[in-house]
């Protein structure tokens, strides 16, 4: 799952600036791991993220997280408002390791050909300032598909 040791990327997630500042915003400040759902258009194995829906983590955990199923449906109702797809999940870590965790790991087998977003930070009380698109949280995409675990190349655009 390290970016050091995957050959080429076969899996894209195209991403607009504002969702994953969206992201990382959510992702700072937070006691628990902070988490969402992304939705977008799914062209596999390529996928571009439009926008994402805030959850609350219901495990109220440092260590793990769990997606309130009332933003699921709303996140299904928006996507098909806009006639777009959930196309996978994003969440952070507070060890500032970006891997997906073994419960990760299971989740993302329950959803193949859903990108998991994963991003982490040592620091939790990094500010957002309006204008900095740059702030310290690493960023990493992952995905179960085809019976295996494959890095997701993030590409803004
Ligand atoms: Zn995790």
């Amino acid at each position: 799952m390290n970016n050091k040791h995957s050959e080429k990327y076969v899996f894209r997630l195209k991403t607009k600036k504002g969702v994953l500042r969206e992201v990382k915003k959510h992702s700072t400040n937070n006691n628990y791991e902070a988490c969402g759902i992304i939705l977008g258009e799914d062209n596999y194995p390529e996928y571009k993220a439009v926008e994402v829906i805030r959850s609350d983590n219901i495990e109220k955990s440092s260590l793990s997280f769990e997606v309130d199923p009332d933003s699921f449906i709303e996140a299904h109702k928006k996507a098909n408002k806009h006639g777009i797809e959930v196309i996978g999940f994003y969440h952070s870590h507070l060890s500032g390791d970006c891997a997906p965790s073994k419960k990760d790991k299971k989740g993302m087998k329950r959803w193949p050909d859903h990108v998991w977003l994963i991003s982490a930070s040592k620091d939790k009380n990094i500010e957002m300032e309006k204008e900095k698109d740059e702030i310290d949280l690493n960023l990493s995409a992952y995905m179960y598909t085809q019976n295996r675990y494959s890095d997701v190349e993030i590409v803004k655009i």
